[in-house]
């Protein structure tokens, strides 16, 4: 299988929306599990889903998977490996030939659970690592000892020749949790991480610190750490991530839609409930009446989904809407119709197509406008445009940015009109050229290129420019003294053949500069009220 910056998954993950089957299922074997996850979207435990799926309706599922491709099936909980069936159940899927992967905690996944996944056929496994420091997960996960079980698992599937890959959940915008969870993993000869940030649903209702603002930075270092490292990073759960990457120049044509929820992903919930995503527990059907491809052809959540001309609110306004989409989920969230604990039980909104296509409440970008790091570029650059080779990098480091993310900013910002050009203003006089004028030739209409051509071959010209008027070139000469000045035009007009009376010369007589600059980045240049 050839793999991708998803972790686990064919090119094809970016095949958005593709009628057949999806890519990526997502399913929550059971709800039993022995952790306590502040986050849980499932809100998993003790006790199992009342009318979780039978060995035998588990495998009707995979026949129903199969019947519309091959699709990456995650197994996941809950604690997948609580169920008895589930070596079973992954053999079946693999003779079936769907790929089969498994998300877990890695609690349970000691050194022979983990041949016994590599025997069933299982892929890869994404193992829980929330932080690099054991007491930190340990309390995020509700249990101590998490950690060590954790970081073992990893090491028992990767000397069992499984794919690895590190889930993390984010609990505050802090890009050095990351690092240190990447360097841990680097450690351990990991090279997927997937970076999940949170989403308000389940016991996760209590999200972590940090405002969209802060999440967005985070996301954008995230890339960035992406682009240098050469390891598989992928931030989920927070499409936006499509335009911030957009914006910094990153491209990876392995990229999926931001959000993929019934474009080429979906959940089956432990009872047979399919829904979009974990995270947006809306049900379009049940395995056990409806077959799975009738969901996901024709079920008019899945539909509305996949339309993004559907998306209203600022998503439906977004240049990106088709790239990022938004999350659905928190759009959703937006709607306040949210019961306290999304996953145990379904939701079922009035009017569920209109919720999930609301715009995302946590995204801080406004389509067509400028932000804060748009406005402190563009007070870099009336500042000066610094006389070096590389005048991006010296804007980029003035203002914090990544030279990339300021050229497709700028770029942006012209599209967009905001920003119209940027000409550099050359202070001849600072460069020793006391002497300046401004020559207007009379020049026959079939001459105008061939005499402009001479014209622009003097190191004292600094550009020349054609008007619809009877002086038909235009030219700037810029010298050292008066002498030399004249010494130029006499030589352009000899070479030229053009008469003294055809050339106007506009000299420079005194010279007046003109300052005027608008702080916009800064909050007082508003006004406060
Ligand atoms: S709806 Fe949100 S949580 Fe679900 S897949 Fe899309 S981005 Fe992720
Ligand atoms: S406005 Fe919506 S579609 Fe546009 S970037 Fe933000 S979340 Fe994505």
């Amino acid at each position: 299988m050839q793999r991708t910056e998803n972790g686990y998954g064919p090119a094809c993950l970016r095949n958005a929306g593709a009628p057949g089957g999806p890519v990526l299922v997502s399913w929550n074997v059971t709800l039993r599990c022995p952790l306590k996850c502040a986050h849980c979207y499932a809100d998993a435990g003790e006790h199992e889903a009342d009318g979780v799926l039978s060995t035998a309706e588990a495998f009707s599922v995979i026949d129903q998977l199969a019947s519309t491709g091959k699709p990456i099936v995650v197994l996941s909980g809950g604690e997948p490996l609580m169920r008895d069936d589930i070596f079973e159940i992954a053999r079946y899927g693999t003779e079936r030939g769907l790929v089969m992967a498994m998300g877990t905690s890695g609690y349970l996944l000691d050194e022979a659970t983990a041949e016994r996944l590599a025997a069933a056929g299982v892929r890869s496994v994404a193992v829980s690592l929330d932080s690099a420091d054991p007491d930190t997960h340990d309390a995020f996960r509700g249990v101590p000892g998490v950690w060590e079980r954790a970081v073992a698992a990893i090491k028992h599937c990767r000397d069992a020749g499984l794919g690895v890959r590190i889930n993390m959940t984010v609990m505050r915008p802090v890009l050095a949790d990351v690092e240190e969870v990447i360097a841990l993993g680097e450690s351990l000869g990991v090279r997927d991480y997937q970076v999940f940030f949170p989403v308000e649903t389940g016991r996760g209702r209590e999200p972590g610190q940090g405002n969209p603002r802060e999440y967005e930075d985070l996301i954008r270092a995230v890339l960035l750490r992406y682009r240098e490292s050469g390891l598989r990073i992928r931030p989920t759960c927070a499409p936006q991530f499509r335009r911030i990457a957009d914006e910094a120049g990153i491209k990876n044509p392995g990229w999926s839609r931001g959000c993929m929820a019934a474009i080429s992903y979906c959940r089956i919930y432990a009872t047979g409930e399919v829904t979009p995503c974990p995270y947006l527990p809306v049900s379009a059907g049940n395995l056990r009446t409806t077959p799975f491809s009738e969901i996901w052809n024709n079920s008019e959540l899945f539909l509305a989904l996949r339309d993004p001309d559907r998306l209203t609110g600022k998503c439906g306004r977004c240049g990106y809407k088709g790239a990022c989409g938004g999350c659905r989920a928190r759009a959703c969230r937006g709607a306040d119709t949210v019961p306290a604990r999304w996953c145990d039980g379904l939701m079922r909104p009035d009017d569920p197509c209109g919720e999930v296509t609301r715009e995302d409440p946590w995204c801080p970008y406004e389509p067509g406008g400028i932000d804060r790091a748009d406005l402190a570029i563009l007070d870099a650059l009336q500042d000066d445009l610094p006389l070096v080779s590389r005048p991006w990098a010296a804007i980029a480091a003035r203002v914090g940015l990544a030279d990339d993310e300021v050229v497709a900013r700028m770029r942006r910002l012209q599209t967009s009109s905001v920003l119209r050009n940027v000409s550099p203003v050359f202070e001849s006089r600072r460069f020793g050229l006391a002497a300046a004028t401004l020559i207007a030739l009379r020049v026959p209409e079939d001459r105008v290129r061939e005499v402009a051509e001479i014209v622009s071959t003097y190191p004292e010209v600094s550009h020349n420019f054609r008007r619809d008027h009877a002086y038909t070139l235009w030219f700037t000469l810029a010298a050292p003294t008066e002498e030399r000045l004249s010494a130029v035009l006499a030589e352009i007009l000899s070479r030229t053949g053009i008469p003294e009376a055809d050339a106007l010369d506009l000299s420079t007589v005194r010279a007046y500069k003109i300052d005027v600059r608008f702080p916009l980045s800064e909050e007082d240049s508003y006004g406060s009220d």
